[in-house]
This record gives C-alpha cells, sequence and structure tokens, in this order.
C-alpha cells in the first residue's frame, strides 16, 4: 500500500510542477522571478506551481491558500521561505508534527512526521487572490492528494479559501455536507471519514495584528493531534519520511 500511496504522491506532484493550466498565474510567478525584491536579488527562483509535500502515511494534513510569490514560489516547497511558514513549522515542532522549527529551502532537512501540507492552488496568485476559474483548474490535484492518503482523517484549513476548497475537494470525493459548515478559527465539522478543522491564517497581517498568536496555532495542532487519534503510529516514524 506504501508503494502504491507513494507512486499516486509522486504521479501528483509531477503533474503539479508541469502544469500551465492557468495563463494569468503562469505569467505570474514567472514575473515575480524576473522581478524579485532587493533581499532576494540574485536568489535563482522555482517559477513553477508548488507541490504538497510530507508524510505518505499523514493522519492530519494542512491545506493553505497558495505559495507566496517570493516564499514557495522562490524556494519551490509550500510554506518555506517566508513569514507565515516562519509561524506555522515552529508550531508544527512545538506539536511534534515537524523534526526542526524552521523551514527555509528545499533540502533544509526538514521531515514531517504524520502530516502532509499543500494548498488549494499552487501557483502564486496576484495579492494572493486566485480567481474562482483558477481555484477549479487546481482542485483536481487536491482530489488526487487526499485519495492518495489514505490514512489522511483530519484537514487543517488555514483560512476561508482553504476551507471552502477543501469541502469542494471532499465534494469531489463524494463527501458532503448540507447547509455547508461556516470557517471560523477551531471551527470542526465531519464530512464522511474527514474531520475538517479551521485556522484563521499565519499571514503576516495576522500574526502582526495579534488576529493569530502562537498560543492559537498550538490549540490547533493539539486538536488535530487528538481528533487524529493520539500519537502517530510508529511505522511513520521513518528515516526520512516527509522529507523535501
Ligand atoms: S494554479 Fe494549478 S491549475 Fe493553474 S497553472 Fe498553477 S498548477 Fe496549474
Amino acid at each position: 500500500m506504501d508503494v502504491i500511496t507513494d507512486s499516486v504522491l509522486e504521479q501528483v506532484a509531477h503533474d503539479v510542477v508541469t502544469c500551465r493550466r492557468c495563463p494569468r498565474l503562469v505569467e505570474w510567478r514567472e514575473e515575480a522571478a524576473r522581478r524579485p525584491p532587493r533581499r532576494f536579488a540574485g536568489c535563482t527562483y522555482w517559477a513553477r506551481p508548488v507541490p504538497g509535500f510530507g508524510d505518505p502515511r499523514a493522519r492530519v494534513m494542512i491545506v493553505g491558500l497558495a505559495p507566496a510569490a517570493h516564499g514557495g514560489n522562490r524556494t519551490g516547497r509550500i510554506f518555506t521561505g517566508d513569514r507565515s511558514g516562519d509561524w506555522l513549522f515552529a508550531a508544527l515542532y512545538r506539536a511534534g508534527f515537524a523534526n526542526q522549527p524552521t523551514s527555509v529551502a528545499r533540502g533544509d532537512g526538514l521531515q514531517l512526521r504524520d502530516l502532509y501540507v499543500t494548498a488549494v492552488v499552487r501557483c502564486a496568485p496576484p495579492g494572493n487572490r486566485p480567481r474562482s476559474d483558477e481555484r477549479d483548474n487546481c482542485l483536481p490535484f487536491l482530489v488526487r492528494e487526499l485519495s492518495g492518503l489514505p490514512q489522511a482523517r483530519v484537514v487543517v484549513c488555514l483560512g476561508a479559501f482553504a476551507w471552502d476548497g477543501a469541502m469542494r475537494a471532499l465534494a469531489e470525493l463524494g463527501h458532503r455536507m448540507s447547509p455547508r459548515p461556516r470557517f471560523g478559527h477551531l471551527a470542526e465539522a465531519e464530512i464522511g471519514p474527514y474531520r475538517l478543522l479551521g485556522s484563521y491564517h499565519p499571514s503576516q497581517q495576522n500574526t502582526f495584528t495579534g488576529k493569530v498568536t502562537a498560543a492559537m496555532l498550538d490549540a490547533v495542532f493539539a486538536r488535530a493531534r487528538r481528533l487524529a487519534g493520539g500519537q502517530a503510529p510508529i511505522e511513520s516514524d521513518c528515516p526520512g519520511a516527509g522529507r523535501t
């Protein structure tokens, strides 16, 4: 089963990084690489769609909005190299889902355990606002990732866009809830075999203003751990699990 699952996720990752379905986002992700801010001048950007990554045996999945133009779009790994990621991976480390508190580049030694991280949209959008047609173009990748994570039961949605995208992906898998549950911090919804768990996004705006605090993220991941059934299964603790 693990080999099959790994190959499903690898195929999804391959299809993601070669995708050019949304002309506006292709132009934006490549333009960001051509015109980096001064702090990233001289950096070689990924400038392609950013795949999900993590433990193929994960019981917990994190869904974000999209890569940041000078974060994931630069480093090639979601939530890596930007302020949101600084907050997120520090929280994941405290919760025991990550082996280190920072995520700065592919190949930096980060390993995720019992956790997979992805996004609704895989290309950096202007103003962090993908259009609905771009979301719909990209949604099949999330559906396939859910299918490729047979042990996933908890979907942590960072922000309302991710909450909506996760519900759309679950609907594609035949899991619907009516009326649709409302997003909120620590909001929960049981949809088919999955439990959706809402969290405010650790965006720079939210963390600067105190709308999101470290304690609030800790509460989310402690709850995710409980919903998943406690500590990660021992077989998930393998060398190299979720490394990218
Ligand atoms: S947003 Fe998704 S569907 Fe659109 S080009 Fe990027 S990877 Fe492809």
